[in-house]
């Protein structure tokens, strides 16, 4: 298993995307998770997650389902169902966890030597402001909003079997996959 958190902006989804599609030879598959936010856009139900209501999200951290979750904004939550990570390695998946910092945390200690974690560092804040508004994905608040949490998640980097920082794409890249290949094969 795979685990990668970074701050938002630091090229996460661009290396991990680049790994997916260049090396299929790796088996590498998200791990689908369950979230209470309604879908946005064209995401489907089972495919970008399990989408479902507050009362079915607590009914399952009721009944211990999850490997971990989080309440990230108030009655929106995110987790792990550990049943679907099973499932999704019985089919013989290399299983992606595209999570928060501490979710990483949490998965890491839970799996142990059978999960490797990265975490993806951008050279610094301000190269991280650039980022998120050259991308133009976000309002000016929520950028203000993710580099204030880029700050705190920075700290979370030394728990992290590797950290690879993101300032020369091509790289960071390379480095992520030769250290991906080291663990699998
Ligand atoms: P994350 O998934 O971590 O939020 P993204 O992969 O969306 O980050 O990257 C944020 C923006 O930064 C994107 O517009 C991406 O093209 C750009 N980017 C990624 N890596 C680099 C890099 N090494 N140098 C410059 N820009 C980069
Ligand atoms: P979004 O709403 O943009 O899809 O995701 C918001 C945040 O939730 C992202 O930082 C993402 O990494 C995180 N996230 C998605 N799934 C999970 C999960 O299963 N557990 C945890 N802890 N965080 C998650």
């Amino acid at each position: 298993m795979l685990i990668v958190s970074a701050p938002s902006g630091s090229g996460k989804s661009t290396i991990v995307n680049w790994l997916m599609k260049e090396h299929p030879e790796l088996r590498l598959y998200f791990s689908i998770s369950c979230t209470s936010r309604a879908p946005r856009g064209e995401e489907k139900d089972g495919v970008e997650y399990f989408f479902l209501t507050p009362e079915a999200f607590k009914e399952k951290i009721a009944n211990k389902e999850f490997l971990e979750y989080e309440e990230v904004y108030k009655n929106r939550f995110y987790g792990t169902l550990k049943a679907q990570v099973e499932r999704q390695r019985e089919a013989g998946q290399n299983v992606v966890f595209d999570v928060d910092v501490k979710g990483g945390v949490n998965i890491k200690k839970h799996y142990g030597d059978q999960a490797l974690s990265l975490f993806i560092q951008p050279p610094s804040v301000a190269e991280l402001r650039k980022r998120l508004e050259h991308r133009g994905t976000d309002t000016p608040e929520a950028i203000e909003q993710r580099l204030a949490k880029a700050e705190y998640e920075l700290t979370f980097a030394p728990q992290f079997d590797h950290v690879v920082v993101n300032d020369d794409l091509e790289k960071a890249k390379e480095e992520t996959l030769r250290i991906v290949r080291d663990f699998l094969f």
